[in-house]
């Protein structure tokens, strides 16, 4: 599972239109970019594939059901990681399970697993304010992960780490992708992190969220 379709997607906020017949595919398993300048509607068109913001007009279909809600076979990485303060790197990472209040042993183990694959085991206990920006992201990648979703939605999620963090945040997550097979779709507006990351990278034009053109990119994989 987790092919997307999105087909010729509108949507207004009041007098500014966000995006204008925006149509897009993505394959299962496939590592997909979207670049295009700030304002072009990279963000708002994420949302819509995560069902947090409705479209005005078109439709999106995750292996063929429509998207009315967030779903759990769609885990998403916010740009400001948005993290509960409040909540310890365990604490955050097992609100991402299906059951956030549930200490039983296999959500303690699935926690000590992501908080392992995300490489920041013995930080368990430690608050946000206490972690990096490269740690705060990788505890966001733990939380989306945490229900195994088919889909991962990345919003700009290294856009707030120096570059020696993103190279290796980009890194890491290339190792992931690999061993979770999820399909990813991945918004930033720097050129040379999609193609970095992606198999195919789409660009959206400044233009309002017209997807103006897609290139396909062969990307050298370890
Ligand atoms: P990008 O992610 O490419 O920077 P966005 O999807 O965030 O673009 O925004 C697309 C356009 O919609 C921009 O003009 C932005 O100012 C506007 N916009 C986005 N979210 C809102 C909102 N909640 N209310 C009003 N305007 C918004
Ligand atoms: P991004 O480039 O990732 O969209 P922004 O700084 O443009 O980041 O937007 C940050 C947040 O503010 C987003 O949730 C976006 O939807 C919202 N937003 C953007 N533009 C506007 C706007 N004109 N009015 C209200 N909210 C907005």
């Amino acid at each position: 599972g987790g092919k997307i379709r999105v087909r010729d997607i509108g949507k207004s906020y009041g007098s500014t239109r966000a995006l204008e017949d925006v149509s897009l595919s993505v394959s299962e398993g496939e590592f997909c970019c979207i670049v295009g300048p700030s304002g072009c509607g990279k963000t708002t068109l994420l949302r819509a594939i995560a069902g947090l913001d409705d479209p005005d007009s078109g439709s999106i279909l995750v292996d063929g059901n429509p998207v009315t809600d967030p779903g759990l076979d769609r885990g998403m990485v916010f740009q400001e990681y948005a993290l509960f303060p409040w909540r310890t790197v365990r604490g955050n990472v097992r609100f991402g399970l299906d059951r956030p209040a549930c200490e039983c042993a296999d959500c303690e183990a699935r926690v000590r697993e992501l908080v392992d694959l995300v490489g920041l085991d013995g930080f368990e206990d430690a608050y946000p304010k206490e972690l990096s920006g490269g740690m705060k992201q990788r505890v966001g990648i733990a939380r989306a992960l945490a229900v195994d979703p088919e889909i991962l939605l990345m919003d700009e999620p290294f856009g707030s780490v120096d570059a020696r963090t993103r190279d290796r945040l980009h890194a890491e997550l290339l190792d992931i992708w690999a061993q979770t097979e999820q399909t990813v779709v991945f918004v930033t507006h720097d050129i040379d992190e999609a193609v970095t990351l992606a198999d195919r990278v789409v660009v959206m034009d400044a233009d309002p969220g017209t997807v103006r053109s897609t290139l396909s990119i062969d990307v050298e994989r370890p």
